[in-house]
């Protein structure tokens, strides 16, 4: 088979008045005008219960969007059924008809489906249009298109055979069901971390965020109308221990498709562990988790490029980004410049609602992260070791709206350049232009994570220098650049460390974590 050669999803650009614009705001307006009661997708049932998930935009807390449907412990054995049912069939279908359904799903999302996912993620988890575009739009297409295509090619991988021997790999889906938790921060990644695994004939139970269920519902659509079979995906809303006392003492589970908190995976790790004689399989663990993302600029390093770095950086999507620059590291020859454009740049930043497509910032997601990111906020200004030089402010009554805030700290280890926030806090720390190469060890020694890492320098033996010497600080590390905005393709996604098993989502190293390799050797 030949695949359609994959290429990036055009990114749209949403300017006042254009098509596109106009499209998501009457997806938006369809969407705010109704409410939606979402159920559990468990074989080839729509699940409805009593106890329901209220569903809100986060920048305005007191709309109701929807409910959704949540289950207990029988929900999550019912979708473990269903899906090692489904399996007799999804498994042995060939591998190109399940491709189909995927490309079918990218081709939905690309025309008629863009608006609608577009704007229950700007609803739901409160994306500017341009944030929601690359994510649930292009981001989750390249993810179904590309997953075919490297599929293809790891068929295609093939060991030798010679005179009457005939070698052959077969690629089997695991034996078992895999489940997929999935985050709120990306749409892309929710739908991608079932999606992959399925594409390799694997059945999944996917509990998605209960923050990020609004889009969800419109993934599971898009895949139902694309084609795929009743069961291959469940998808339900359990509470995540009662979920997993379920799924981790199953004879039948097979792996787990991660994205979310270091502390969450680790106790997974430690529960599957203790539970490892009840698996038939060794389970596969895949799991991208927390970040504390670099800035390092050197002192050759254009002052304008590094300010407009940690701009975007650190600020896009509220900084809830795993990649998200955090810490930043700034010589004091080019400090008072980098200051200069960066306070300009905020200062023409706007916040609020998404539906106002000229706000930059919107709201966090929900109260708890709100309540959290603040509370660093609130620590650092009663601390005279420290300085907020921008932002500061946060507001919940209406939505949960932090401003962009930057901290200056002449501590290198204050706990704002050592702890995840997962919010818009950047904390920056100016050395003396010629501690170049202490900082970068202070870089590589401040934070358990390494996800992503970026250098500013002209120099070239600098760029290189850093290169090296925080080869293990970031599995995802950019040369004049921000550190955040992976494309699928271009530049595969995963950390190691505590940030993660580095199966770089959206590659083959990713989708060969699905598959039960067997050798047949035939002679003739
Ligand atoms: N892939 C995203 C990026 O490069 C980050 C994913 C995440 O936050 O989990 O910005």
């Amino acid at each position: 088979y030949q695949v359609p050669l994959p290429q990036n999803e055009p990114v749209l650009n949403y300017a006042p008045g254009s098509n596109e614009t106009i499209n998501v705001k009457k997806a938006i307006e369809e969407l705010r005008s109704r409410t939606v009661e979402v159920p559990m997708y468990i074989g080839n049932d729509e699940v409805f219960t009593n106890k329901k998930i209220k569903l809100s935009p986060p920048h305005d807390h007191q709309h109701v969007l929807g409910y959704a449907s949540e289950g207990d412990a029988s929900h999550v054995s019912a979708a473990i059924d269903a899906a090692l049912e489904a399996r007799k069939n999804w498994a042995n279908l060939p591998w190109n008809e399940r491709a189909a359904v995927f490309l079918k799903a990218a081709d939905l999302l690309a025309g008629p489906y863009r608006a609608k996912i577009n704007a229950a993620t700007m609803l739901g988890q409160s994306k500017n249009a341009f944030q929601a575009e690359i994510d649930a739009a292009c981001e989750l297409i390249d993810f179904l298109r590309f997953n075919v295509a490297f599929y293809q090619e790891i068929m295609a991988e093939q060991p030798l055979s010679s005179k009457g021997v005939w070698n052959k790999l077969e690629y089997r889906p695991l034996e078992g069901f895999v489940f997929a938790l999935t985050p709120f921060n990306f749409t892309a990644i929710a739908g991608n971390l079932p999606a992959s695994a399925a594409l390799m004939g694997n059945v999944c139970v996917w509990k998605p965020a209960y923050t990020q269920i609004y889009s969800a519902n419109v993934i599971m659509e898009v895949f139902k109308l694309a084609g795929l079979p009743d069961g291959v995906i469940n998808m339900i809303y359990v509470d995540g221990p009662v979920t997993g006392e379920v799924v981790f003492n199953h004879a039948d589970f097979a792996g787990i498709h991660f994205t979310g908190s270091t502390g969450v995976f680790q106790n997974i790790w430690k529960t599957i562990g203790g539970n490892i004689h009840k698996y038939k399989s060794y389970p596969r663990i895949v799991g991208e988790t927390g970040g504390k993302d670099f800035v390092i600029a050197h002192k050759s390093a254009d002052a304008k490029a590094v300010a407009v770095g940690l701009v975007r950086g650190a600020f896009e999507y509220q900084g809830q980004k795993c990649s998200a620059a955090s810490r930043a590291y700034i010589p004091s020859n080019i400090w008072e410049d980098v200051k200069k454009y960066m306070l300009a740049d905020l200062r023409e930043i706007k916040m609020g609602p998404t539906e106002d497509f000229s706000n930059f910032i919107n709201a966090v997601i929900d109260e708890k992260a709100f309540d959290k990111i603040s509370g660093y906020i609130s620590a650092a200004k009663n601390d005279p070791n420290v300085e907020i030089i921008a932002g500061g402010g946060f507001d919940k009554s209406v939505g949960y709206f932090i401003e962009p805030t930057v901290i200056l700290t002449r501590d290198p280890k204050y706990k704002t350049m050592c702890e995840e926030i997962f919010g818009p806090v950047l904390s920056i720390y100016v050395y003396d232009e010629n501690a170049w190469v202490e900082t970068l060890e202070l870089v590589n020694t401040t934070s358990p994570y390494a996800l992503t890492g970026a250098v500013f320098s002209q120099d070239r033996y600098a760029i290189d220098q850093a290169t090296k010497a925080l080869e293990n600080a970031a599995g995802n590390f950019y040369i004049n650049d921000k550190p955040t905005g992976a494309v699928v393709g271009q530049q595969p996604f995963g950390g190691a460390r505590a940030s993660g098993t580095n199966d770089k989502a959206g590659s083959k190293l990713n989708l060969l974590r699905w598959v039960n390799a067997r050798t047949i050797k035939e002679t003739f």
